[in-house]
This record gives structure tokens, C-alpha cells and sequence, in this order.
């Protein structure tokens, strides 16, 4: 069995280390990838200190990583998408049974049989699945992207999940020109909601709770920052917000910001806070507002949000690392302290 070199943790106590995996070999539909880059998502923390364990709980050893970016080294003999060379990339999942409605409709993020790209049944080699802090990965060409040639391509990692995850519920209700749109946390998803936000021609508002964050706010294409602990700015901007993203993983008021909603309006959550929110009914009855939840998007819009990135040269911040330094960026990622996302340089792995 072929092995790959990559960085494991081997219980919810221990720091990623050096191990070596395998991968399978090329079946007629897959593409061998070289990664090139894999950005670090507030996912993998979760996942490998099991900290969402009546959700999914966590298989060790766990190899993490959801956006990974690559170069194609070996493609199988029905693959038709892709060939040697090309730069590629795959998101948080790895396959779908592609026959069921929620497949059929492009949405193979809801298919009851999707597999993701780590610690999900590896249908080829038993086992889980392992992710992108690694050497190689091998998948199925319906779940590998293309990347447009002029991006960056450690700041296109991120866009393989905190891309997505932002695009998709800001397409879906319909963000455009002329609507006024607010985010709700500056961090690796919010500040990829600014940036795609003001690329589709809204007027931005970021709300943040702390006066330094105004500035980076300005700089990341917002028109106005909103200090959210000041209930006269708040005020005046009651009723006027065609949409809202909310992409705080921790207790907070939504009611507060509901409030703001024009009629008709809609607060997408895209963060996941463990314990349950108060939503107050005349949040929601006053304005017919309504509150809903999005999670990624399929491969074709993925597909879509990276041409749109790739229009309009659009990037995640990141702070590139070399996979040693994986326990250090936890330690940071665990208190906000990155701007806005870290982006492992794969090739570091050399150095093992
Ligand atoms: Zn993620
Ligand atoms: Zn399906």
C-alpha cells in the first residue's frame, strides 16, 4: 500500500505529530494530488480535540485538513476533468452516493451518504479518511476543483471551506448590488464574507465588539464597521439590512441583530455555538425576518465561487506556516490571534 508522509494526533490530549498514512492507488476515476497548501479551519481544532463528540465524534489517529490546494500528479484511465499538472483543489468532502435528490440538485453537502475529506468511513481502505496535513491525497474527480492560474495559492487554501461557506448563503439570498448586507465576526469566515460581499456590489457593515478591528474592517472591502456594544449605533441602523452573516461560534445576542433586518430579511448562522441561541418570536414577527443555517456548498457552486474569486483575484488573508509550527497555530487559532487564516506550506513536510 502506498504511504504518504503527514501530521496525526493520536488522541484529544496530544499535539500533532509525524506519522505516515496510506493512500490508495489511483481507481479509474480518481486524481492523485501533490498538496501544495492547506489552510487550517477552526474545524480541525474541534475535530481533534473531539470537541463535537455527540456530533461526530473523533477517530484517532485524525490526519485534519478541508482546504487543501494541489498539483495533479497521476490522474486514472476514465478520469476526463483533469490530467498531470494542473492545479486543483478539494474542499470538505471526498465523496456522495451522486444518485440521490440532494446530489442530482448539485447539493452533495446534504447527501445522507457524503463522505468528508477526514475522519469519515473510508469506503476504499476501512478505516476514516485522512486529510489534506499531508503529503498526497487521492480523490474522486467529481470532488476535485479547479483554480484559476492567477490566484495566490496559499491564500486560495482557505477558500476551499471559509470560501465556500460565506459564498454560498450570500448567493442564496440573493446579495447583490444595491442590497446593504452585514457580518457578524471578524475572523476566517467573516473576513472572507467582507471580502466576497463587496466583490458582489453590496454595502458592507461589519459589527464588531472591539474599535481596532474597524480599520482592518475598512482595508477588507467594508463600507462601515458597527460597534455592536453600542446600542445607539445599533439603533440607527434598525430595519435597514436586507441580510445578515452571522459567523460567531460562541453565545451572543441574536436578537440584537435581528432587530436590524429590513422586511423580509434573513440572518444566515454559518457559526456553530455549542449551546443553544434565545431567539425572542418578535425578532422574527415583526418584519417577517427569518433566521436560517447554511453549511458549505455543493461542487458546482464551489466550482463557481472559485471562477469568482478567480475574476475578481480575491484570496484569504493568511498567515503561511510550515506544518511544524501545526501546534503553536492551534494554540493561536484557539484565541483569534491569526489574521485571518493559516495556510500550511506542505512542502515543509520535506524537513521530517
Ligand atoms: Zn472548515
Ligand atoms: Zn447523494
Amino acid at each position: 500500500m502506498p504511504q504518504a508522509k503527514a501530521y496525526a494526533a493520536n488522541s484529544q490530549t496530544s499535539p500533532l505529530a509525524p506519522t505516515s498514512i496510506p493512500r490508495r492507488d489511483p481507481t479509474e476515476r480518481d486524481v492523485e494530488i501533490q498538496i501544495l497548501f492547506c489552510g487550517i479551519c477552526h474545524s480541525d481544532l474541534h475535530a481533534v480535540r473531539n470537541e463535537w463528540s455527540e456530533f461526530t465524534p473523533t477517530v484517532y489517529p485524525i490526519v485534519p485538513g478541508h482546504e487543501i490546494v494541489g498539483r495533479v500528479t497521476n490522474v486514472g484511465s476514465n478520469v476526463t476533468k483533469f490530467k498531470a499538472g494542473d492545479l486543483v483543489g478539494v474542499g470538505c468532502m471526498v465523496a456522495a452516493d451522486l444518485t440521490c435528490n440532494e446530489c442530482r440538485e448539485d447539493y452533495e453537502q446534504f447527501c445522507p451518504n457524503r463522505i468528508l475529506t477526514y475522519n469519515s468511513p473510508d469506503e476504499h481502505l476501512g478505516g476514516v479518511t485522512y486529510g489534506g496535513y499531508s503529503e498526497y491525497v487521492v480523490v474522486d474527480e467529481h470532488f476535485v476543483l479547479r483554480i484559476p492560474s492567477n490566484l495566490d495559492l496559499a491564500g486560495t487554501a482557505p477558500l476551499l471551506c471559509a470560501g465556500i461557506t460565506t459564498y454560498s448563503p450570500l448567493r442564496h439570498w440573493g446579495v447583490t448590488k444595491g442590497k446593504k448586507v452585514g457580518i457578524v465576526g471578524l475572523g476566517g469566515l467573516g473576513h472572507m464574507g467582507v471580502k466576497l460581499a463587496h466583490a458582489m456590489g453590496a454595502h458592507v457593515a461589519v459589527f464588531s465588539t472591539s474599535p481596532e478591528k474597524k480599520e482592518d474592517a475598512l482595508r477588507l472591502g467594508a463600507d462601515e464597521a458597527i460597534m455592536s456594544r453600542n446600542t445607539e449605533e445599533m439603533e440607527k441602523h434598525a430595519g435597514t439590512f436586507d441580510f445578515i452573516l452571522d459567523t460567531v461560534s460562541a453565545q451572543h445576542d441574536i436578537n440584537s441583530y435581528l432587530a436590524l433586518l429590513a422586511r423580509d430579511g434573513n440572518l444566515t448562522l454559518v457559526g456553530a455555538p455549542p449551546e443553544p441561541l434565545g431567539v425572542a418570536a418578535f425578532s422574527l414577527i415583526g418584519g417577517r425576518h427569518s433566521l436560517s443555517g447554511s453549511a458549505i456548498g455543493g461542487i458546482r457552486q464551489t466550482q463557481e465561487m472559485l471562477d469568482f474569486c478567480g475574476e475578481h483575484n480575491l484570496t484569504a488573508d493568511v498567515e503561511v506556516i510550515p506544518i511544524q509550527k501545526i501546534n503553536e497555530a492551534y494554540e493561536r487559532l484557539a484565541k483569534s490571534d491569526v489574521k485571518y487564516r493559516f495556510s500550511i506550506e506542505m512542502a515543509s513536510l520535506e524537513a521530517d
